[in-house]
């Protein structure tokens, strides 16, 4: 039976990089895979793409809430063979369309391999990661490194200013750069521990 798949990590861990190398992987077999990507940063015309810091790039269809992916999938898949299903930033998944992707999975038997962010810049979940992480059949982490060499498992943002942001809305929209981090430095730059309770941290 197909599985539904969630690949996590921070940010630049090169969740994007990896999806677009698996889908490739199946189009050079002749196979068919479907490609979406969130629609939340995007305008209106703008096409829908999925691209990598490493320069791979590929069209891809967007999503938006309210969407019936199982119906999209179903529909296309009936037209032609769909081998695989690739989704990008799935942290913006819906709650009842993680669900519609498990369906494709279990209905459709087509596997469905979402990439995306476990926690935003406050370390909490989003909606989607969560009910990835609560229904799906296997979950991957990608790892990537904080500056100090440690596993990094969270994200800070830098707004303008270069500062790191200690509020603000989940999803910004602009050219605000993240940062990952390990829990210890992230706690650290999100202000969350005391100064006194950094004795003993100095000089590392
Ligand atoms: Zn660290």
């Amino acid at each position: 039976m197909a599985k539904l798949y969630f690949h996590y990590a921070t940010m630049n861990a090169g969740k994007s990089t990896m999806l677009l190398q698996a889908s490739y992987n199946y189009r050079e077999r002749g196979m068919t895979t479907m490609l979406f990507v969130a629609g939340h940063y995007r305008k209106g015309d703008e096409a829908g793409y999925i691209s990598s810091r490493i320069g791979l790039e590929s069209d891809a269809e967007m999503f938006a809430d309210g969407d019936d992916l199982f119906a999209r999938i179903a529909e296309h898949h009936e037209r032609t063979t769909v081998h695989c299903i690739f989704v990008d930033e799935a942290q913006f998944l819906q709650e009842a369309q993680v669900w519609q992707l498990a369906r494709v999975a279990d209905r459709l038997n087509i596997p469905v391999m979402c990439y995306g962010l476990r926690t935003d810049f406050q370390g909490r979940l989003f909606s989607g990661s969560e009910t990835l992480l609560a229904i799906a059949d296997e979950l991957r982490e990608v790892r990537t490194i904080c500056r100090c060499g440690r596993k990094a498992t969270m994200v800070v943002r830098l707004g303008p200013d270069g500062k790191v942001a200690r509020q603000g809305a989940q999803v910004a929209i602009g050219k605000d750069v993240y940062v990952s981090l390990c829990r210890r430095h992230w706690e650290e730059e999100m202000g969350r521990v005391a100064a006194e309770d950094l004795v003993g941290f100095a000089g590392e």
